[in-house]
């Protein structure tokens, strides 16, 4: 399997940031340290071109992130501090989509240790999320491909809201958000099905709602790829998500997507999303959880 990573996808934030940006890092070493991949198996991905960004996003929002012209508005709703670094690295994340996707048509998996920044909109970003890696991805691969049907299964505790705004009239995108309905983004836009959950429910509970929702929707629509955004910050420990999930439980939750992806013959993408947890080394495991279960079935 393919595993995308870049050294670019940790910059420097002031120390008291919220955001664990190291995760990636730590993520790709432990993935290394457990002889889960070698260090030769990760594939840098370069940087997302401008023509890339621009199949989702306006050109002026395009332009005044390349320029550091944000205003402080535009700057607080992203919650990162305007950086070069900043941009290189949401660059460099959107390129390990890119290649994640192209790479999972091709072979049939691949993951990106990296992405799912699902709250960047066409003209703004928010949330921490500049640049819609995923939304970009979907674009390139139309590109050639005109026709591919792509499903996103987005299990990010929180709504992915610019992704299904930026595919709500696109038929060959079938949006699946699965998420806590009081929690973050204020500002949801309907997906293909949104499953709105109370805050802390049940893993069983989560676990249950999850098999009736991808079951029914892939069968609905048949897609030719699946990319599986699977958000670290549905754990019971995460300090923003509001979900209840053990760790077993979430490894439960990633078997289930990509054994079901497995079984269908239906090649699949896996990008990382949120992961806030209390025990910071615990957020990198989890992602690792994740790419290691995929790199099992
Ligand atoms: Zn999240």
């Amino acid at each position: 399997m393919q595993v995308f990573f870049s050294s670019r996808y940790t910059f420097e934030l002031p120390a008291d940031h919220p955001f664990p940006i190291y995760k990636y890092q730590q993520c790709a070493d432990y993935l290394v340290e457990q002889g889960l991949i070698s260090k030769e198996q990760l594939i840098d991905p370069g940087l997302a071109s401008l023509e890339d960004l621009l199949l989702v996003h306006t050109q002026n929002y395009v332009e005044k992130i390349m320029t550091g012209r944000l205003t402080s508005t535009e700057i607080r709703k992203i919650g990162f501090p305007w950086s070069e670094k900043l941009v290189e690295r949401s660059r460099a994340a959107a390129a390990g989509s890119i290649e994640a996707a192209k790479a999972a048509l091709k072979a049939g998996r691949a993951a990106n240790i990296a992405g799912g920044t699902h709250h960047a909109f066409a003209d703004h970003g928010s949330g921490y999320c500049l640049f819609n890696d995923v939304a970009i991805a979907v674009k390139c691969l139309h590109k050639a491909e005109p026709q591919l049907k792509v499903q996103i299964v987005d299990l990010d505790a929180h709504q992915g809201n610019g992704t299904s705004a930026i595919f709500a009239d696109d038929e060959r995108v079938y949006t699946l958000s699965m998420h806590v309905g009081g929690n973050y983004p204020r500002d949801k836009f309907p997906s293909s099905l949104d499953i709105a959950l109370e805050r802390s429910c049940s893993g069983q509970d989560y676990l249950l709602k999850l098999k009736d929702a991808l079951q029914t929707s892939l069968k609905k629509f048949q897609p030719d790829l699946l990319v599986y955004l699977a958000g670290a910050d549905v754990h019971k420990d995460d300090r923003f998500g509001q979900m209840n999930l053990s760790t077993e439980e979430m490894l439960v939750r990633d078997k289930f997507v990509l054994e079901t992806a497995k079984e269908k013959k239906l090649p699949f993408a896996i990008v990382l999303g949120g992961g806030y947890n209390k025990d910071k080394s615990l957020t990198a495991r989890l992602h690792a959880q994740t790419i290691a279960a995929a790199l099992s079935i």
